[in-house]
């Protein structure tokens, strides 16, 4: 339960703006997230990281010399956006290329892969390197599909120090990824969390038990079973975490007793003075080991274990100082924090290009007019998203994170106040399109805030600021934004997705055009097949997104970005209709 906040909406960018006010010798806000607030030396590599917030210290707190060079920042659990990253990356560079280091989440992969695009042809190489290190989300031979949990925190302080010592991209990429394959890690839950501003917790565990292999953004554990003696967890995760020791493993390992939220320090020092003992008996020597919060999930009840098993380079460079607001080593604060009579002109480059007024081409009054009426259009899809917010998280709580409903709201209002704007400024019915797509995929977050940004954009891609809308060109650009979120998302029919729903829809749609159906009757009734075939994914099994290693629990439950598409589109057919 989160109890101090103004609204959530506005949490995580509230609570972003305090950390860099309460850190300013070490970070400053930049649009999208933070970067350091003293300059690297020119030519330096730029690690950046970031992910979801609600995660504290995990990412801005690792921004810092010996550290990360920047964080991109989203909403709570929400991958931030592309623009986001790319706003950041700019920033923190200093012209040795960028290593992007993130957890390994569906939305996390298409938005950073996206801006890494974008930068590479900017001239900004940028190299992706996911964590990996969640043993209980995939089988050992498919360790690259696993998510990341709180190893990361490995990979960026080796990353970051490999690079603070003037390692070439190609050497910090190396041993970013160096570091991931060898970190592991395993948490239990004993408590769910809240998001802020949400009434009831994402899931629950019954009382007496504890989830084992919880992820990091309050997804279920994958597993259930009674709460043990401290002495009987130490055992479970130790004997777990190990068993993926690599073959090379001298016995030298870098160790994280991390607590989630709502485990006390003390509880957390209690099951180290029984883990320490039995890493020792399996032959490990932790060195400089690390019990405390440093991946935290909101207030989760619950710790994970990490290890990362070192080899001479990564030892040398996991003791390597550091200094940044969540982790310090060493002897490190010479010359890394801001200097008071030094600026950092990038910080003020990126406020500036953000505000950049870009204006918009001429237009028809067809298509002005149009334009119109895709304003009202998302007033009602915005509003049928507020009415559904609650269910659309709670069907995402079933194996995704509960945010299905936030992330459609944010991004919606967005979009509404993107087209709406650039609407009434005169702008055509593509240029419209094409603003509300970029603030959906900028504004909300996640997996599916992206692909509604790349579905408008789509859309866009077939509209037009000249000729007026057919019912043709409409048809047209409902396949057009199916095959946008195809294409970027990778997942093919029956993966239990959005998808689902969009292709039925425009199926429908375009067949009820060709039998020369009028607009809004074909949308409607296309609308109606929408629905159906929402309800129909939940006999599917996830095989693809933030539900795929929870699959089992989602069966049964309709797919949450389906059944949102679904209600997107009954909402067009209503405002069509009340014109
Ligand atoms: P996240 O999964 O990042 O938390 P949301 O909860 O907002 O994002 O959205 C989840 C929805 O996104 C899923 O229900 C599914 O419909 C859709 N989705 C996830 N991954 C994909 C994908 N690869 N292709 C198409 N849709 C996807
Ligand atoms: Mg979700």
């Amino acid at each position: 339960m989160t109890h101090v906040l103004n609204d959530p909406a506005t949490f995580a960018a509230q609570a972003a703006a305090g950390f860099a006010e309460a850190y300013p010798d070490h970070v400053i806000a930049v649009p999208g997230g933070v970067i350091r607030a003293a300059a690297s030396p020119v030519g330096k590599v730029a690690v950046v990281v970031g992910g979801g917030s609600g995660h504290y210290p995990l990412f801005a707190g690792y921004v810092g010399m010996g550290m990360a060079d920047g964080a991109v920042l989203g909403d709570i659990f929400a991958s931030p956006s592309a623009r986001a990253a790319e706003a950041v990356i700019r920033a923190a560079s200093r012209g040795g290329g960028c290593l992007l280091t993130f957890g390994n989440y569906a939305g996390d992969v298409l938005n950073f892969s996206a801006a890494a695009e974008a930068l590479r042809t900017a001239g900004i190489d940028t190299r992706i390197v996911t964590v990996t290190d969640d043993i209980a989300s995939g089988p050992p031979q498919a360790a690259e599909l696993r998510r990341g949990v709180a190893g990361g925190v490995m990979v960026f302080k080796v990353a970051g120090a490999a690079a603070e010592r003037g390692a070439v991209l190609d050497e910090v990429e190396r041993i970013a990824r160096a570091t991931n394959a060898r970190t592991r890690s395993l948490g239990v839950a004993f408590g769910g969390c809240t998001l802020p501003g949400a009434s009831t917790a994402l899931f629950a565990l019954a009382p007496g038990t504890m989830g084992i292999g919880l992820g990091l953004h309050g997804e279920p554990g994958v597993a259930e079973g009674p709460v043990m003696p401290a002495d009987e967890l130490a055992t479970l995760l130790v004997e777990r975490v190990l068993a993926e020791a690599p073959q090379d493993s001298d016995g030298r390992a870098a160790v994280l007793l991390n607590g989630l939220g709502a485990t006390k320090y003390e509880e957390l020092f209690v099951l180290w003075n029984a883990v320490l003992p039995r890493l020792r008996a399996a032959g490990i020597e932790p060195v400089l080991p690390l019990v405390g919060e440093y991946a935290t999930s909101l207030e989760m009840a619950g710790c994970s274990l990490s290890v990362t098993w070192l080899d001479d380079e990564l030892d040398r460079l996991w003791r390597a100082p550091a200094d940044a607001p969540a982790f310090r080593r060493g002897n490190a604060s010479g010359g890394a924090r801001r200097d008071p009579m030094l600026d950092r002109p990038e910080a003020d480059d990126a406020r500036e290009a953000t505000q950049a007024d870009p204006g918009h081409p001429d237009a028809s009054p067809a298509s002005r007019a149009a334009a119109e009426v895709i304003v009202r259009c998302l007033a009602e899809v915005h509003a049928a998203l507020v009415a559904d917010e609650e269910r659309l998280g709670a069907l995402d709580a079933w194996a995704g994170d509960g945010d299905h409903g936030r992330g459609m709201v944010r991004g919606a209002s967005a979009a509404l106040d993107a087209a709406g704007a650039i609407a009434a400024d005169g702008a055509g019915v593509s240029t419209t399109v094409l603003a509300a797509g970029d603030a959906w995929a900028d504004r909300g977050g996640g997996t599916s805030g992206a692909l509604w940004g790349e579905a408008l954009r789509g859309l866009a891609g077939v509209l037009d600021d000249q000729a007026p809308v057919t019912p043709v060109a409409v048809a047209a650009g409902a396949r057009a934004m199916r095959d946008a979120v195809a294409r970027a998302g990778g997942a093919a029919a029956g993966d239990k997705t959005m998808l689902d729903a969009m292709t039925p829809f425009t199926e429908a749609l375009t067949g009820a055009v060709e039998q020369g159906i009028g607009l809004i009757d074909a949308i409607r009734s296309a609308a109606i097949e929408a629905a159906r075939a929402a309800e129909a994914t939940a006999g599917l099994t996830p095989r693809i997104g933030r539900a795929r290693p929870l699959a089992e629990r989602s069966i049964g439950h309709p797919d949450p970005g389906a059944v949102s598409f679904a209600l997107c589109v009954e909402a067009v057919g209503r405002a069509l209709v009340g014109m």
